[in-house]
């Protein structure tokens, strides 16, 4: 299908690797040229350098902290004017309610909340100058139903929703839409980090773990990174205009709930 989207240009936040990777490898293949971010150089270059060999579209890639100042600065700065904003970072530690501190929280709400928020703050009147614009923010599961573990991110992903909640129908009259995509569990290295913590926890192998959450999920397995940038593609292609301020879960049926 063509995504009406060929030759738009993209910023990918956290992107070398799992969720993030895959979006801009389904980006690249509708023809959106890229700039990739991600802190380790090395798979970010190889990434990058894989996407140019498979898509033949242009990739520039910033290795930077994206939660930082400085890092945003970097990425920004390389990105120039795009069409089309990722924006992602890695999750907050899992840990228990009790222990965390206003540091641990300034954190998560620096890396999952506020950044998203800079990021749109910089790049949306570009897109409302030109009058056509997509974002989307890969939040969490977390947002419909709260990980008890992982509270530092249910506590900035609910922020980032309010703010795209909002934002989103202050900026869908000039044809910029923004959406946030909550993943459930997908098969990538945060997955397994987080299987071999449950693992070492509750005295199981890490494949027992896993089985283990498998079975909690009606579609009996884990989420690919290729579906969940084909579903990024989608929201960013012509044809998603319509879609404003939407949380869309995909987690193969694991949250319970009618709407
Ligand atoms: P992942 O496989 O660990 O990949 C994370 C990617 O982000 C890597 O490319 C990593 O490269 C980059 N990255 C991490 N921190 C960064 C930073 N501060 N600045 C720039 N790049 C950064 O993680 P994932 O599973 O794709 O998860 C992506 C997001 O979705 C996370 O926020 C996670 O909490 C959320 N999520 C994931 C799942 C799941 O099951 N996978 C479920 C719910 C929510 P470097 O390390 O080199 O920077």
């Amino acid at each position: 299908m063509d995504l009406g989207i060929r030759g738009k240009r993209a910023l990918v936040c956290a992107s070398s690797k799992g969720l993030g990777r895959g979006c801009a490898e389904a980006l690249a293949e509708a023809g959106v040229d890229l700039v990739m971010n991600a802190r380790g150089a090395e798979a970010l270059e190889a990434a990058a350098a894989a996407i140019r060999a498979r898509h033949g579209v242009s990739v520039t890639a910033v290795a930077a902290d994206i939660t930082t100042e400085a890092g945003r600065r970097a990425v920004l700065a390389a990105a120039g004017s795009v069409d089309i904003l990722v924006t992602n970072a890695g999750g907050p530690p899992p840990g228990l309610w009790s222990d965390w501190t206003r540091d641990d929280f300034i954190k998560a709400l620096d890396g999952n909340m506020l950044t998203p928020i800079a990021l749109m703050q910089a790049l949306l009147p570009g897109m409302i100058d030109r009058g056509w614009g997509r974002v989307v923010n890969i939040t969490s599961q977390a947002v419909k139903a709260p990980i008890g573990v992982l509270g530092l991110s249910n506590s900035a992903r609910a922020g980032l929703t309010g703010f795209v909640a909002g934002t989103a129908r202050q900026v869908a009259g000039k044809g910029v839409t923004i959406n946030n995509l909550l993943p459930g569990v997908h098969d990538t290295d945060r997955a397994v980090s987080l299987d071999a913590g449950v693992a070492r926890a509750q005295g199981l192998t890490p494949a027992e773990a896993r089985t283990a959450r498998e079975a909690t999920i009606p579609a009996g397995r884990y989420g690919t990174a290729e579906e969940f940038g084909a579903a990024c593609a989608f929201l960013c292609s012509q044809y998603a205009g319509f879609m404003v301020g939407q949380n869309i879960l995909l987690d193969g049926g694991a949250i319970n709930t009618t709407l």
